[in-house]
């Protein structure tokens, strides 16, 4: 271990101060090849998001949380993968463009 200041520091903080802010993939980047990257999707006609995870780039999809007008995650998003421990609130930059 070690190395987990910052997330020391960060808990305990209000959850909106410490969203992360993902911005909008590429259009060519359809697989989300860029780690910490979103892409609009929809399911059963209703609209959401994929993501790839900002630590491993595994790519998740978002509908099984709510996404609010302008781009806020509901509840926080954690990583599909195993052996991967990223969990965090999560803001989609250009969701509402
Ligand atoms: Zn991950």
């Amino acid at each position: 271990m070690g190395g987990s200041a910052d997330k020391g520091q960060r808990e305990g903080v209000g959850a909106l101060e410490l969203m992360l802010e993902l911005s909008r993939a590429k259009l060519e980047d359809f697989w989300l090849t860029e780690r910490g990257r979103w892409r609009p999707g929809w399911r059963d006609s209703q609209r959401t998001a994929t993501l790839s995870c900002p630590t491993c780039g595994q790519v998740a999809s978002l509908s099984g949380h709510a996404i609010d007008e302008v781009g806020t995650v509901t509840p926080s998003v954690v990583c599909p993968r195993g052996n991967c421990e990223f969990h965090d609130f999560v803001l989609l930059v250009g969701w509402a463009d």
